[in-house]
């Protein structure tokens, strides 16, 4: 029998825009720019200030999004994790395929968690641009086609390349290839944005290990 499979349905990944629109979440909630569920014994993630473009000290980092496996099982959990945590230094960094804020990722077993952090640290100095306003997600689920990229913030699915030549990244800590998890967009599908803006008006894309998703991760701002 005659299989015919054509390129572009096996070109097909599994994405899920997020599709954030104004709300009041809380920890509880997946969310973009709410309060985080951080345990109160858990230093709080500070960038050190090292590639901050100008030169500053160090910043704590800022809880920007964060999805719990209920909602987004698509995501790859590793073993005993029930919650993606994203933190933004919301200032310009030089770093290699990144002049944005930097990225920190947490994934936590939200159910050890018993008394929270009363207050989130707060940075002494911030970009606008990078701070995100207060959403809950209504997600849409669909597959993506490569000849059909969305540009909206995503999980899963193709990177939408805008400025610059796709480029494919390598796991710092065991050379494995890395692949797109995460993309932050300045515009949504929607046109409910986040009012947060990356490079001129593009996405902020995280790529993870394949091997292992607590690995380095790579940062990309087209
Ligand atoms: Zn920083
Ligand atoms: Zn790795």
């Amino acid at each position: 029998m005659l299989r015919l499979v054509s390129t572009e349905a096996e070109r097909a990944r599994p994405a899920v825009l997020l599709n954030p629109i104004e709300g009041d979440p809380t920890d509880a909630d997946s969310h973009i720019g709410g309060p985080v569920l951080w345990p109160i014994d858990e230093p709080w993630p500070t960038c050190d200030g090292a590639a901050h473009d100008p030169a500053s000290g160090a910043e704590p980092f800022v809880g920007a999004v964060q999805l719990y496996r209920r909602d987004f099982p698509e995501l790859p959990f590793p073993d005993g994790a029930d919650l993606l945590q994203v933190f933004l230094c919301t200032l310009h960094h030089d770093l290699p395929h990144a002049h944005g804020p930097d990225v920190r990722l947490v994934w936590r077993d939200s159910t050890t968690v018993f008394e929270l952090i009363e207050e989130e640290p707060e940075p002494s100095v911030q970009e606008e641009a990078y701070v995100p306003t207060v959403n809950v997600l209504e997600p849409i689920r669909f597959a993506e086609r490569e000849s059909k990229v969305s540009g909206g913030t995503k999980i899963g699915g193709w990177t939408p390349w805008w400025q610059s030549a796709p480029i494919e990244f390598e796991c710092a800590d065991c050379g494995a290839a890395q692949r797109q998890t995460l993309s932050l967009a300045t515009h949504e599908p929607s046109g409910d944005d986040v009012e947060w803006v990356f490079g001129r008006e593009g996405n902020l894309n995280v790529f993870t290990c394949a091997e292992d998703v607590r690995h380095s991760i790579a940062v990309h701002v087209d």
